[in-house]
C-alpha cells in the first residue's frame, strides 16, 4: 500500500451546512472571543484520517525504506511516535524490535516458497487439495487456501472487532496480517470498511493530539497542535473538551467533572430523584408539573397562583435581590457538625443542594431546545410584518446565549461543590448568581413575554437581555480563570 487509494474512503460527506448556522457563526465570531485564536485545532474526516495515516508512514519511510504496510504495523506498536520508532531502530536489537511487533524481519533475506511441481497443495484448514494459485501465505510462510484465509479474516474483523491484532491462521504463528493481505483475501466490501475503521480507530487513539468527535453518529476527529484544556468544535457543531472528551464545561477543570460524573453515577437513585418533573406548591401543595426551561414558578391553581421558584421552592420575589441566596449553600451547620453522623447528613445535603442546581439547569437546557422551534415560529410571524430574514436572527441568537448560559450555570455547580470557602469564592458566587438572575430573566421573557408587543420594541429589549446575560457569563469566566492562573481556587477540605 504506498498511497491513499488503496483505503476505500467511507463517504464521510459532511450535511450541508444550514444556512442559518453560518449566519449565526459569523455573527458570533464578530462578538466573541475566537477560541481558535490561541488554541489551533482542524477537524479530519475519515478521509483525512487516512491520508494522515498515509503520510505519517510515508514520512518515516523516507528513513527506514521498509514496505509500508510493514511501516503501519510498526508505528502502530510505537504509538504513532516516529522518533521513539527510529531510536529503538538504530539503538537497539532489530531482530528483537519485529518479534515484539510481531513481523517476520523484511531485511533478512528468506528462502522462496517452494511450490511442489505437481502444482497443488493440501490446506491445512479445510484439508482439500488445491492449485497453488489458490493458495496464500504471509511472509512467515504458513499458506492455507484464500477461501479459508477470507473465512478467517472476515471472522475475525466483523464478530471479533479485530483490525490491528490479528495474527496468522497457523496454530501459535504471532506474526500480523498485514494491510496487503486483508486487501487481496477479503473481497466484501462491508468487512473492508470495517477493517478500514479498525485500523484508523486505533490510529486516532494511539495519537495524543487526535480525538474522535463523541458526538453520536459522528464520524470526524479533531486534530491539536497541544493537548490541553480547551474547546474544540466539530464541523457537526458539537463543542468539546479536547482533553477529555466530554462537552465543553467551563469553568470547572476536566479532573473535578470526572470526580462528579462518577459520584452523580454512584447515586443515581438521589440523581433522579432530583431529575424529577414535577413538584408540589409550597403554598397549596397542588401538583405542579415544569414543562420549560423557566424556573419561575406559577401555580395553575386559580386560587393560589402562587410564585415560586422550582429550585428552592422558595418565594420568586426576593430572587432578584442581594439578600436572597438560592445559588449559595450555608455552609455553617455543616462546620458546626459534631458526631460523625451528623457530618454524613450535611454532606449529604450539601451534595443534594448542589447536585439539585446542576441537574436544573441541565434539565432546563434540554427544555430550550422547544423554544427553538416556538423562536422559529415568531421570526416567521415576524417577517410576514416587514422583518428581513437578517432583522428577526436575533431571537435565534437569543435562545443560543440563552443555552449557553445554562450550560456554563450547570458547570458553576460542579465547580462550586469542589470549591473551598475565600474571598474569591465569595465573588464567585456573587457572579453566579447575577449570572443566574440574568438567565432566568431572559428565559422568562422568550417563553412568555414576546407576545403581543411591538416587534421593534421586542428586539431592543431581547438584545439588551441577551448582551447583559453574555457579559455576565464572561464575568463569571474571566474571574475563574484568572483564579486558575494565579492559583486561587482551594479544594473544599468538607467533602467527606
Ligand atoms: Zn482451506
Ligand atoms: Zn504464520
Ligand atoms: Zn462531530
Ligand atoms: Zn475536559
Ligand atoms: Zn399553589
Ligand atoms: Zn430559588
Amino acid at each position: 500500500m504506498d498511497s491513499s487509494e488503496e483505503y476505500e474512503d467511507s463517504g464521510n460527506e459532511s450535511s450541508g451546512e444550514d444556512v442559518e448556522f453560518a449566519m449565526e457563526r459569523d455573527d458570533r465570531a464578530a462578538n466573541e472571543r475566537n477560541p481558535e485564536d490561541d488554541y489551533p485545532f482542524s477537524v479530519l474526516s475519515t478521509k483525512d484520517i487516512v491520508e494522515h495515516m498515509v503520510d505519517s508512514i510515508r514520512e518515516a519511510n523516507t528513513v527506514l525504506q521498509l514496505p509500508p504496510t510493514t511501516m503501519r504495523i510498526l508505528l502502530n506498536h510505537f504509538g504513532w511516535d516516529r522518533e521513539k520508532l527510529l531510536e529503538a531502530y538504530y539503538d537497539g536489537d532489530q531482530e528483537q524490535l519485529f518479534r515484539d511487533a510481531r513481523i517476520v524481519n523484511p531485511t533478512v533475506t528468506r528462502a522462496p516458497v517452494i511450490i511442489p511441481a505437481s502444482g497443488v497443495e493440501e490446506c491445512e484448514i479445510c484439508y482439500l487439495t488445491k492449485r497453488s494459485e489458490m493458495m496464500y501465505g504471509m511472509e512467515c510462510g504458513h499458506r492455507f487456501c484464500k477461501q479459508c484465509w477470507s473465512e478467517y479474516l472476515t471472522t475475525k474483523i466483523i464478530e471479533e472487532g479485530m483490525g490491528q491484532t490479528i495474527a496468522c491462521a497457523a496454530h501459535n504463528c504471532p506474526i500480523l496480517v498485514d494491510d496487503k493481505t486483508v486487501t487481496e483475501l477479503v473481497t466484501d466490501p462491508k468487512v473492508k470498511l470495517k477493517y478500514q475503521h479498525l485500523i484508523t480507530n486505533s490510529f486516532v487513539q494511539c495519537n495524543r493530539l487526535m480525538r474522535w468527535c463523541p458526538s453520536a453518529d459522528c464520524t470526524n476527529a479533531i486534530r491539536v497542535q497541544w493537548v490541553d484544556w480547551r474547546p474544540v468544535t466539530c464541523a457537526c457543531g458539537f463543542t468539546f473538551c479536547f482533553q477529555c472528551g466530554h462537552g465543553w464545561h467551563d469553568p470547572v477543570k476536566c479532573q473535578w467533572l470526572k470526580k462528579w460524573l462518577k459520584k452523580c453515577d454512584d447515586d443515581s437513585e438521589t440523581s433522579n430523584w432530583i431529575a424529577a418533573n414535577t413538584k408540589e406548591c409550597p403554598k397549596c401543595g397542588a401538583t405542579i408539573e415544569k414543562d420549560g426551561g423557566c424556573n419561575h414558578m406559577v401555580c395553575k391553581n386559580q386560587n393560589c397562583k402562587a410564585d415560586f421558584c422550582w429550585v428552592c421552592l422558595g418565594p420568586w420575589d426576593p430572587h432578584g435581590s442581594s439578600w436572597y441566596n438560592c445559588n449559595r449553600f450555608d455552609e455553617l451547620e455543616a462546620r458546626s457538625a459534631r458526631d460523625a453522623q451528623e457530618r454524613s447528613r450535611a454532606a449529604l445535603q450539601r451534595y443534594l443542594f448542589y447536585c439539585n442546581r446542576y441537574m436544573n439547569h441541565m434539565q432546563s437546557l434540554k427544555f430550550e431546545h422547544k423554544l427553538y422551534a416556538s423562536v422559529k415560529d415568531k421570526m416567521e410571524e415576524m417577517q410576514q410584518h416587514n422583518m428581513s430574514w437578517i432583522e428577526v436572527q436575533f431571537l435565534k441568537k437569543a435562545v443560543d446565549i440563552l443555552c449557553l448560559c445554562r450550560q456554563t450555570l450547570m458547570y458553576t455547580y460542579v465547580f462550586a461543590f469542589y470549591l473551598g470557602k475565600t474571598n474569591d469564592s465569595a465573588i464567585f458566587e456573587d457572579n453566579q448568581k447575577d449570572l443566574e438572575s440574568a438567565t432566568e430573566k431572559l428565559s422568562e421573557y422568550l417563553e412568555r413575554d414576546i407576545t403581543s408587543e411591538n416587534l421593534a420594541d421586542i428586539k431592543q429589549k431581547v438584545q439588551d437581555k441577551y448582551r447583559y446575560c453574555e457579559s455576565r457569563r464572561q464575568v463569571l469566566l474571566d474571574h475563574v480563570h484568572e483564579g486558575y492562573e494565579k492559583d486561587l481556587w482551594a479544594y473544599n477540605t468538607t467533602i467527606l
